[in-house]
């Protein structure tokens, strides 16, 4: 885009020089809000409007200084929903998009295997590059994904899509009873891809209300792994069998070993939680059960194509779901908040509007 020259139509936005607000983590504990560069969109890259960016743990652990993939300063932001400037075809300007924040290089071994959701080199928005807690971000139009949906649903697609994922490297089907470790954000996204396949799904965790919500996204089950006895709720809710598929999206060594115990004989394991050390198993079970046993990272286009589908569809609880929007201004606020109180907050969103 170039700079404004006499004659020429002003343009509001994306102008050279142009300054606009960012949400900044400037150190561990410390956010808020500076002025910055506005984008200006390159060949192949639209400017968006950013309408609204949910909050997930990993901004969480980001805020704490405690995300490993997280330099200072940096500006969060990967769960967002936006309104394209300036465009054309089915990127006409006005029409509002659900983003991808991943890229890939095309070169490594998951790219060249069609996995592009694992590439080696991915850089995640708010992760290891600026992220969209900003006015105006730019990005190629094959991260983006339109549709009619509203701003706060198009905000919740992206968190879903990792579940939704973890669900299809399970192979997840209709016959398969699926036990999911963790309803968080990540969890429940696991809840509704796994019941949206027409599967049976048990949801765990230690939290009813967040027990509650995933029964509401389509789990059959729930147990309370703090007050009922795990192993017995699971062998008696599966015939003694075990559940075909374990989603473990805790990432703590205890989940980590139950999935692997829990899972019935020629079962899947897939772990999408992050472990934080090291976990030590009983490999035998590894054998004996002759698991597959999987890692489940981010998402691919067919993964985000499913969400929007779902939501579309109205069978997803996003406002039961959200549990907070807070304009701009508050966004590190919230952040601080949700770091003094972890279990107070199911979903913070921001509305850039
Ligand atoms: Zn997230
Ligand atoms: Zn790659």
């Amino acid at each position: 885009m170039l700079p404004n020259v006499a004659g020429e139509p002003k343009r509001r936005f994306g102008r050279r020089g142009s300054k606009m607000k960012a949400l900044q983590l400037q150190k561990p504990g410390h956010a808020s809000i500076t002025t910055i560069a506005e984008p200006v969109a390159g060949s192949g890259e639209l400017l968006l409007k950013v309408r609204m960016v949910g909050f997930c743990g990993s901004d969480l652990n980001s805020f704490r200084g405690l995300n490993p993939l997280v330099t200072f300063p940096r500006i969060p932001g990967h769960e967002v929903s936006a309104t394209v400037v300036e465009g054309h075809g089915d990127f006409a300007a006005g029409t509002n998009v659900a983003i991808s924040p991943y890229t890939s290089c095309g070169r490594c071994a998951s790219c060249l295997r069609g996995r592009p959701n694992a590439c080696q080199f991915n850089q995640t928005l708010g992760v290891q590059r600026d992220g969209a807690l900003t006015e105006f971000i730019v990005m190629p139009p094959g991260k983006l994904y339109p549709s009619r949906l509203s701003l706060k649903e198009l905000c919740i697609v992206e968190p879903l899509t990792v579940g939704f994922h973890a669900v299809a490297r399970g192979r997840v089907a209709a016959t398969d009873t699926v036990a999911v470790f963790g309803c968080g954000g990540v969890g429940l996204g696991a809840v509704a891809g796994a019941s949206a396949r027409g599967a049976r799904v048990i949801c765990i965790d230690v939290e009813d209300e967040k027990l509650l919500l995933a029964q509401a996204a389509g789990g059959a089950h729930v147990i309370n792994s703090e007050r009922e006895p795990l192993h017995k709720r699971l062998q008696e809710l599966t015939g003694g069998r075990g559940p075909d598929v374990v989603i473990e999206a805790i990432g703590s060594p205890a989940t980590f070993r139950a999935a692997v115990e829990e899972v019935a004989f020629t079962g899947r394991v897939v772990y999408i939680g992050y472990a934080k050390e090291p976990v030590s198993y009983e490999t035998k079970l590894f054998v004996q059960k002759e698991l597959d046993i999987m890692g489940s990272r981010n998402a691919l286009p067919e993964d985000f194509q499913a969400v929007i589908q779902l939501l579309e569809a109205g069978k997803f609880p996003v406002d039961q779901a959200v549990s907070v929007i807070v304009p701009f201004e508050e966004a590190g606020n919230a952040l601080r908040s949700w770091s003094e109180n972890p279990s107070k907050f199911k979903k913070i969103m921001v509305s850039l509007d």
